[in-house]
Protein backbone atom coordinates (compact mmCIF):
# COMPACT_ATOMS: atom_id res chain seq x y z
CA UNK A 1 0.00 0.00 0.00
CA UNK A 2 1.09 3.28 -0.85
CA UNK A 3 2.01 5.59 2.11
CA UNK A 4 1.87 9.64 1.91
CA UNK A 5 2.28 12.27 4.22
CA UNK A 6 -1.16 13.32 4.67
CA UNK A 7 -4.12 12.48 3.43
CA UNK A 8 -6.96 15.42 3.32
CA UNK A 9 -10.70 14.25 3.91
CA UNK A 10 -13.11 17.02 2.29
CA UNK A 11 -12.43 18.86 -0.90
CA UNK A 12 -14.10 21.94 0.50
CA UNK A 13 -12.44 25.75 1.22
CA UNK A 14 -11.08 24.23 3.78
CA UNK A 15 -9.71 21.07 3.03
CA UNK A 16 -8.55 22.07 -0.86
CA UNK A 17 -6.34 25.12 1.39
CA UNK A 18 -4.69 22.93 3.41
CA UNK A 19 -3.73 20.81 0.51
CA UNK A 20 -2.11 23.93 -0.91
CA UNK A 21 0.33 24.17 1.77
CA UNK A 22 1.15 20.51 2.36
CA UNK A 23 1.64 20.38 -1.13
CA UNK A 24 3.59 23.40 -0.72
CA UNK A 25 5.79 22.11 1.81
CA UNK A 26 6.62 19.19 -0.55
CA UNK A 27 4.46 16.58 1.26
CA UNK A 28 2.94 13.94 -0.70
CA UNK A 29 -0.38 14.62 -0.16
CA UNK A 30 -3.96 12.59 -1.04
CA UNK A 31 -7.27 14.69 -0.98
CA UNK A 32 -10.47 12.34 -0.45
CA UNK A 33 -13.70 13.61 -2.03
CA UNK A 34 -16.94 12.06 -1.15
CA UNK A 35 -18.82 12.99 -4.85
CA UNK A 36 -22.43 12.53 -2.48
CA UNK A 37 -21.56 15.64 -0.42
CA UNK A 38 -21.30 18.96 -1.84
CA UNK A 39 -19.41 21.58 0.07
CA UNK A 40 -21.34 24.43 2.06
CA UNK A 41 -19.58 26.57 -0.50
CA UNK A 42 -20.70 25.05 -3.71
CA UNK A 43 -24.32 26.28 -2.56
CA UNK A 44 -23.28 29.57 -2.00
CA UNK A 45 -25.01 31.55 -6.04
CA UNK A 46 -22.70 34.42 -5.22
CA UNK A 47 -19.78 35.08 -2.62
CA UNK A 48 -19.92 38.50 -1.12
CA UNK A 49 -17.60 38.56 1.30
CA UNK A 50 -14.13 36.64 0.30
CA UNK A 51 -11.46 39.17 0.09
CA UNK A 52 -9.92 40.20 -3.27
CA UNK A 53 -13.43 39.83 -5.34
CA UNK A 54 -14.77 43.02 -5.41
CA UNK A 55 -17.80 41.51 -7.70
CA UNK A 56 -18.32 38.50 -5.50
CA UNK A 57 -17.50 34.80 -7.22
CA UNK A 58 -19.46 31.88 -6.93
CA UNK A 59 -18.58 29.41 -4.51
CA UNK A 60 -18.47 26.44 -6.70
CA UNK A 61 -15.93 28.81 -9.09
CA UNK A 62 -14.18 29.35 -6.05
CA UNK A 63 -13.81 25.45 -5.62
CA UNK A 64 -13.12 24.65 -8.65
CA UNK A 65 -10.02 27.13 -9.12
CA UNK A 66 -8.80 25.34 -5.63
CA UNK A 67 -9.06 22.47 -7.23
CA UNK A 68 -7.26 23.49 -10.38
CA UNK A 69 -4.25 24.94 -7.80
CA UNK A 70 -4.17 22.11 -6.07
CA UNK A 71 -2.95 19.73 -8.80
CA UNK A 72 -0.72 22.50 -10.43
CA UNK A 73 1.32 21.97 -6.90
CA UNK A 74 1.61 18.17 -8.02
CA UNK A 75 -1.71 16.75 -5.67
CA UNK A 76 -3.93 14.27 -6.05
CA UNK A 77 -7.65 14.26 -5.57
CA UNK A 78 -9.43 11.00 -5.42
CA UNK A 79 -13.39 10.45 -5.04
CA UNK A 80 -14.92 8.02 -1.96
CA UNK A 81 -16.90 7.81 1.09
CA UNK A 82 -14.68 7.48 4.30
CA UNK A 83 -15.71 4.75 6.58
CA UNK A 84 -13.54 4.96 9.33
CA UNK A 85 -10.08 5.95 10.67
CA UNK A 86 -7.92 3.28 12.02
CA UNK A 87 -4.74 3.12 13.97
CA UNK A 88 -1.69 1.91 13.00
CA UNK A 89 2.02 1.01 14.45
CA UNK A 90 4.69 0.21 11.64
CA UNK A 91 8.32 0.11 12.70
CA UNK A 92 7.50 2.21 15.85
CA UNK A 93 6.01 4.98 14.27
CA UNK A 94 2.28 5.77 13.90
CA UNK A 95 0.34 5.81 10.77
CA UNK A 96 -3.18 6.01 9.85
CA UNK A 97 -5.10 4.41 7.66
CA UNK A 98 -8.01 5.54 5.96
CA UNK A 99 -10.57 3.33 4.85
CA UNK A 100 -13.43 4.16 2.36
CA UNK A 101 -16.01 1.47 0.79
CA UNK A 102 -13.56 -0.65 -1.26
CA UNK A 103 -10.39 0.77 -0.76
CA UNK A 104 -7.96 1.99 2.13
CA UNK A 105 -5.22 4.18 2.27
CA UNK A 106 -2.15 5.13 4.67
CA UNK A 107 -0.67 8.49 5.94
CA UNK A 108 1.63 9.68 8.89
CA UNK A 109 -1.55 12.12 9.29
CA UNK A 110 -4.89 13.07 8.39
CA UNK A 111 -6.83 16.36 8.31
CA UNK A 112 -10.01 16.20 8.44
CA UNK A 113 -12.19 18.65 6.48
CA UNK A 114 -15.18 16.82 5.82
CA UNK A 115 -17.30 20.13 6.52
CA UNK A 116 -21.02 20.13 7.33
CA UNK A 117 -24.23 18.94 6.03
CA UNK A 118 -27.62 20.72 5.85
CA UNK A 119 -30.08 19.76 8.93
CA UNK A 120 -33.06 17.91 8.18
CA UNK A 121 -36.35 19.71 9.56
CA UNK A 122 -38.13 16.30 11.10
CA UNK A 123 -41.18 17.59 9.96
CA UNK A 124 -43.97 14.89 8.13
CA UNK A 125 -43.67 15.33 4.39
CA UNK A 126 -40.03 16.21 4.28
CA UNK A 127 -38.36 12.88 3.95
CA UNK A 128 -41.30 11.54 1.32
CA UNK A 129 -41.60 14.94 -1.10
CA UNK A 130 -37.69 15.33 -0.76
CA UNK A 131 -36.42 16.03 -4.49
CA UNK A 132 -40.10 16.57 -4.84
CA UNK A 133 -40.71 20.02 -4.30
CA UNK A 134 -38.18 19.68 -1.23
CA UNK A 135 -34.40 20.81 -1.32
CA UNK A 136 -31.72 21.91 0.71
CA UNK A 137 -30.45 23.88 -2.00
CA UNK A 138 -31.36 26.84 -4.15
CA UNK A 139 -28.42 26.85 -6.48
CA UNK A 140 -29.15 23.23 -7.60
CA UNK A 141 -33.17 22.78 -7.72
CA UNK A 142 -34.21 27.02 -8.29
CA UNK A 143 -34.42 26.84 -11.77
CA UNK A 144 -37.67 23.97 -10.99
CA UNK A 145 -39.56 27.14 -9.92
CA UNK A 146 -40.13 29.86 -12.52
CA UNK A 147 -42.73 31.06 -11.44
CA UNK A 148 -44.05 28.94 -8.70
CA UNK A 149 -44.35 30.38 -5.12
CA UNK A 150 -42.05 28.42 -2.65
CA UNK A 151 -40.98 28.61 0.67
CA UNK A 152 -37.94 29.07 2.83
CA UNK A 153 -37.59 28.00 5.85
CA UNK A 154 -34.47 29.48 8.12
CA UNK A 155 -33.47 33.14 9.24
CA UNK A 156 -29.83 32.44 9.06
CA UNK A 157 -27.35 33.91 6.59
CA UNK A 158 -27.75 31.03 4.49
CA UNK A 159 -31.67 31.01 4.17
CA UNK A 160 -32.13 34.50 3.38
CA UNK A 161 -28.97 33.61 0.77
CA UNK A 162 -30.92 31.02 -0.66
CA UNK A 163 -34.51 33.29 -0.79
CA UNK A 164 -32.54 36.19 -2.38
CA UNK A 165 -31.24 33.59 -5.12
CA UNK A 166 -34.72 32.22 -5.24
CA UNK A 167 -36.26 35.73 -6.77
CA UNK A 168 -34.69 35.42 -9.93
CA UNK A 169 -37.35 32.56 -10.65
CA UNK A 170 -39.87 32.54 -8.28
CA UNK A 171 -42.80 34.68 -8.74
CA UNK A 172 -43.01 34.47 -4.94
CA UNK A 173 -40.33 33.74 -2.00
CA UNK A 174 -41.90 33.45 1.68
CA UNK A 175 -39.08 33.05 4.17
CA UNK A 176 -40.87 31.16 7.19
CA UNK A 177 -39.13 32.05 10.70
CA UNK A 178 -39.96 30.37 14.25
CA UNK A 179 -38.71 34.46 15.62
CA UNK A 180 -40.05 37.96 15.44
CA UNK A 181 -36.15 38.89 14.02
CA UNK A 182 -33.75 37.15 11.78
CA UNK A 183 -30.24 35.68 12.56
CA UNK A 184 -29.04 36.90 9.31
CA UNK A 185 -26.27 39.74 8.75
CA UNK A 186 -27.68 43.03 8.94
CA UNK A 187 -27.04 43.78 5.22
CA UNK A 188 -28.48 40.67 3.94
CA UNK A 189 -31.76 41.29 6.07
CA UNK A 190 -31.90 45.00 4.32
CA UNK A 191 -31.83 43.28 0.66
CA UNK A 192 -34.25 40.70 1.53
CA UNK A 193 -36.84 43.09 3.50
CA UNK A 194 -36.49 45.59 0.96
CA UNK A 195 -37.31 42.99 -2.11
CA UNK A 196 -40.77 43.39 -3.31
CA UNK A 197 -40.61 39.42 -4.39
CA UNK A 198 -39.91 38.14 -0.42
CA UNK A 199 -42.59 38.01 2.45
CA UNK A 200 -41.25 37.13 5.78
CA UNK A 201 -43.65 35.12 8.03
CA UNK A 202 -42.80 35.84 11.27
CA UNK A 203 -43.09 33.48 14.74
CA UNK A 204 -44.21 30.60 12.33
CA UNK A 205 -43.08 26.94 12.34
CA UNK A 206 -43.42 24.43 9.23
CA UNK A 207 -45.17 21.70 10.73
CA UNK A 208 -46.05 19.35 7.84
CA UNK A 209 -45.03 19.61 4.14
CA UNK A 210 -48.18 19.33 2.41
CA UNK A 211 -48.91 17.40 -1.32
CA UNK A 212 -48.79 13.77 -2.59
CA UNK A 213 -46.69 13.06 -4.92
CA UNK A 214 -44.91 16.74 -5.17
CA UNK A 215 -45.32 19.84 -2.26
CA UNK A 216 -48.37 21.42 -2.79
CA UNK A 217 -48.19 23.91 0.61
CA UNK A 218 -46.80 23.69 4.30
CA UNK A 219 -48.86 23.70 7.45
CA UNK A 220 -48.06 26.45 9.82
CA UNK A 221 -48.25 27.15 13.41
CA UNK A 222 -47.90 30.50 14.91
CA UNK A 223 -46.33 29.90 17.64
CA UNK A 224 -46.86 32.99 19.35
CA UNK A 225 -50.77 33.04 18.85
CA UNK A 226 -51.01 29.19 18.83
CA UNK A 227 -52.47 28.97 15.46
CA UNK A 228 -52.36 26.75 12.32
CA UNK A 229 -52.98 27.68 8.77
CA UNK A 230 -51.96 26.19 5.30
CA UNK A 231 -50.35 28.41 2.38
CA UNK A 232 -49.93 27.02 -0.60
CA UNK A 233 -46.68 26.90 -2.31
CA UNK A 234 -45.04 24.41 -5.08
CA UNK A 235 -41.61 24.24 -3.26
CA UNK A 236 -39.89 24.07 0.35
CA UNK A 237 -36.19 25.26 0.38
CA UNK A 238 -35.42 24.13 4.50
CA UNK A 239 -32.14 26.02 5.71
CA UNK A 240 -32.07 25.49 9.32
CA UNK A 241 -28.45 24.96 9.71
CA UNK A 242 -26.23 22.40 9.77
CA UNK A 243 -24.38 18.79 11.23
CA UNK A 244 -20.85 18.75 11.01
CA UNK A 245 -19.94 15.14 8.92
CA UNK A 246 -17.52 13.50 11.62
CA UNK A 247 -19.05 10.20 12.24
CA UNK A 248 -16.31 8.53 10.25
CA UNK A 249 -14.07 10.10 13.00
CA UNK A 250 -16.08 9.99 16.21
CA UNK A 251 -14.11 7.08 17.82
CA UNK A 252 -10.95 8.54 18.03
CA UNK A 253 -11.01 11.84 18.04
CA UNK A 254 -12.81 14.05 20.80
CA UNK A 255 -15.83 15.64 19.77
CA UNK A 256 -18.29 18.36 21.39
CA UNK A 257 -21.88 17.39 22.43
CA UNK A 258 -22.46 19.10 19.01
CA UNK A 259 -20.42 16.61 17.17
CA UNK A 260 -17.66 19.16 15.97
CA UNK A 261 -14.20 17.99 16.24
CA UNK A 262 -12.28 19.71 19.22
CA UNK A 263 -9.08 21.22 18.48
CA UNK A 264 -6.33 23.21 20.16
CA UNK A 265 -4.64 26.56 18.75
CA UNK A 266 -2.65 24.77 16.11
CA UNK A 267 -5.95 22.99 14.81
CA UNK A 268 -4.30 19.16 16.33
CA UNK A 269 -7.02 17.06 17.41
CA UNK A 270 -7.36 15.00 20.77
CA UNK A 271 -5.25 12.43 18.84
CA UNK A 272 -1.70 13.08 17.77
CA UNK A 273 -1.33 13.36 13.90
CA UNK A 274 -5.28 14.07 13.17
CA UNK A 275 -5.80 17.68 12.42
CA UNK A 276 -8.94 19.46 11.16
CA UNK A 277 -9.97 22.35 9.64
CA UNK A 278 -13.11 24.31 8.48
CA UNK A 279 -16.78 23.78 9.01
CA UNK A 280 -16.65 20.35 11.18
CA UNK A 281 -14.39 21.86 13.40
CA UNK A 282 -15.57 23.22 17.07
CA UNK A 283 -15.41 27.19 16.11
CA UNK A 284 -17.22 30.31 16.53
CA UNK A 285 -17.53 31.12 12.46
CA UNK A 286 -17.82 29.64 9.91
CA UNK A 287 -16.93 31.16 6.85
CA UNK A 288 -15.00 30.63 3.59
CA UNK A 289 -12.18 32.60 4.28
CA UNK A 290 -12.50 31.34 8.14
CA UNK A 291 -12.67 27.91 6.17
CA UNK A 292 -9.47 28.88 4.21
CA UNK A 293 -7.50 29.97 7.35
CA UNK A 294 -8.02 27.25 9.08
CA UNK A 295 -6.76 24.99 5.82
CA UNK A 296 -3.64 27.07 5.70
CA UNK A 297 -2.96 26.71 9.53
CA UNK A 298 -3.73 23.51 9.22
CA UNK A 299 -1.36 22.61 6.83
CA UNK A 300 1.05 23.68 8.37
CA UNK A 301 0.64 22.16 11.62
CA UNK A 302 0.79 18.86 9.83
CA UNK A 303 4.01 20.16 7.80
CA UNK A 304 5.88 20.42 11.15
CA UNK A 305 4.74 17.61 12.59
CA UNK A 306 5.48 14.93 9.63
CA UNK A 307 8.83 16.83 8.98
CA UNK A 308 9.79 16.17 12.67
CA UNK A 309 8.67 12.34 12.51
CA UNK A 310 11.05 12.13 9.52
CA UNK A 311 13.95 13.94 10.83
CA UNK A 312 13.54 11.51 13.97
CA UNK A 313 13.66 9.06 11.61
CA UNK A 314 16.74 9.72 10.03
CA UNK A 315 18.78 10.53 13.22
CA UNK A 316 18.05 6.95 14.08
P1 LIG B 1 -27.58 29.38 11.32
O1 LIG B 1 -26.85 30.66 11.36
O2 LIG B 1 -27.41 28.40 12.43
O3 LIG B 1 -29.14 29.73 11.19
C1 LIG B 1 -30.11 28.74 11.23
C2 LIG B 1 -31.47 29.40 11.16
O4 LIG B 1 -32.47 28.38 11.13
C3 LIG B 1 -31.76 30.29 12.37
O5 LIG B 1 -32.46 31.42 11.97
C4 LIG B 1 -32.58 29.37 13.26
O6 LIG B 1 -33.52 30.07 14.03
C5 LIG B 1 -33.34 28.54 12.23
N1 LIG B 1 -33.64 27.20 12.74
C6 LIG B 1 -32.80 26.31 13.31
N2 LIG B 1 -33.44 25.17 13.62
C7 LIG B 1 -34.73 25.35 13.25
C8 LIG B 1 -35.90 24.54 13.30
N3 LIG B 1 -35.86 23.29 13.80
N4 LIG B 1 -37.06 25.05 12.85
C9 LIG B 1 -37.10 26.31 12.33
N5 LIG B 1 -36.02 27.12 12.23
C10 LIG B 1 -34.86 26.64 12.69
O7 LIG B 1 -27.26 28.52 10.00
P2 LIG B 1 -26.89 29.02 8.52
O8 LIG B 1 -27.73 30.13 8.08
O9 LIG B 1 -26.83 27.77 7.72
O10 LIG B 1 -25.39 29.56 8.69
C11 LIG B 1 -24.39 28.69 9.22
C12 LIG B 1 -23.09 29.48 9.32
O11 LIG B 1 -22.61 29.79 8.01
C13 LIG B 1 -23.26 30.81 10.05
O12 LIG B 1 -22.10 31.04 10.80
C14 LIG B 1 -23.37 31.81 8.93
O13 LIG B 1 -22.92 33.12 9.29
C15 LIG B 1 -22.45 31.19 7.88
N6 LIG B 1 -22.85 31.64 6.53
C16 LIG B 1 -22.26 32.76 6.04
C17 LIG B 1 -22.62 33.21 4.81
C18 LIG B 1 -21.92 34.45 4.28
O14 LIG B 1 -21.23 35.11 5.03
N7 LIG B 1 -22.07 34.80 3.02
C19 LIG B 1 -23.58 32.56 4.06
C20 LIG B 1 -24.19 31.44 4.59
C21 LIG B 1 -23.83 30.99 5.84
P3 LIG B 1 -33.05 31.03 15.25
O15 LIG B 1 -32.52 32.26 14.60
O16 LIG B 1 -34.27 31.21 16.03
O17 LIG B 1 -31.99 30.25 15.98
Amino acid sequence: MDTYDTIIIGAGPAGLTSAIYTLRARLRTLVIEDPSVLSQAGYAALVENFPGFPEGISGSGLVQNEKKQVISFGGQIVSGRVKSIEHDNREGRDMWSVVLDNNRYQALSVIAASGASAKRLGVPGEERLSGRGVSYCAICDGLFFKDKEIVVIGGGDSALEEALFLTRFASKVYIVHRRNALRAVKILQDKALSNAKIRVIWDSVAEEILGDDKVTGIRLRNVSKNTSSELGCEGAFISIGHTPNTDFIRDIVDLDNDGYIVTDRALNSSNKGIFTCGDCRDTSLRQIVTACGDGALAGVSCQRYVDAIKEAKSQG
